[in-house]
């Protein structure tokens, strides 16, 4: 790619071409005024790799997302959540928990929790590791699940542990899924499924037919 630059500091590239986006980065949200500004932020933040990585054993792939670079910035976020916000109102979900992963996205999820916070119903947040929940032990909450991507945490552990709490999965809001992914397969169709962009990188390889590995100057980064 012409228009990348290229980082010293990581020997790749970053994709900052806003017609390269446009082309594989799919926005779902209905209003154009978000499509466009999520579309510059991926390109302003530098957070789409140009390189060679290694997402499991077999597969290898050009491009990665680093979503944790959205989240430096308190107007990012700002973005993000006011749009999620905006679709969650619109399908009418009514939730007064939001559930997430610790880490960059834990950041969007406090900010959607927090909104309408002078309500009587203010929002509760249980974010997880993993494995252990931070802030359990509340039950009956109606959950709105968040989560980077669906790789991050299986979506059907999600809802084990939510469920195990006594508590009802109200709807799912799946920021970037991978063109291979669909988040829909695993999800109850009755509960409302948001999925705010899809990716669809080109260069995805087996890796036995990865175009990059025979290339030594660009050694594989392993992402998994
Ligand atoms: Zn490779």
């Amino acid at each position: 790619m012409e228009a990348n630059e290229v980082s010293k500091q990581w020997n790749y590239g970053f994709v900052t071409d806003l017609e390269w986006i446009r082309q594989y980065c799919h926005c779902t949200a209905d209003f154009l005024d978000f499509q466009e500004k999520l579309y510059e932020l991926l390109a302003n933040t530098k957070c789409i790799l140009d390189g060679h990585f290694e997402f499991t054993p077999d597969i290898h792939s050009r491009y990665f997302l680093r979503f944790s670079k959205i989240t430096h910035y308190l107007v990012h976020i700002q973005v993000i959540s006011n749009a999620v916000d905006r679709i969650i109102r619109a399908k009418g979900i009514q939730y007064n928990a939001v559930f997430s992963n610790a880490g960059p996205i834990s950041s969007i999820a406090y900010d959607i929790a927090k909104k309408d916070k002078d309500e009587e119903d203010e929002k509760s947040l249980f974010l997880t590791t993993g494995n252990d929940i931070i802030f359990s032990g509340e039950r009956e909450k109606k959950v709105l699940i968040i989560l980077e991507e669906l790789s991050e945490v299986s979506i059907r552990e999600t809802f084990e542990i939510i469920e195990k709490e006594e508590n009802t999965v109200v709807g799912v809001v799946i920021l970037f899924q991978k063109k291979s992914e669909d988040a829909s397969v695993f999800i109850p169709p009755e509960i409302p499924l948001i999925v705010m962009c899809n990716i669809d990188f080109p260069d995805v390889w087996e890796k036995s037919k990865c175009e990059l590995c025979p290339d030594e100057a660009i050694p594989v980064n392993l992402m998994n």
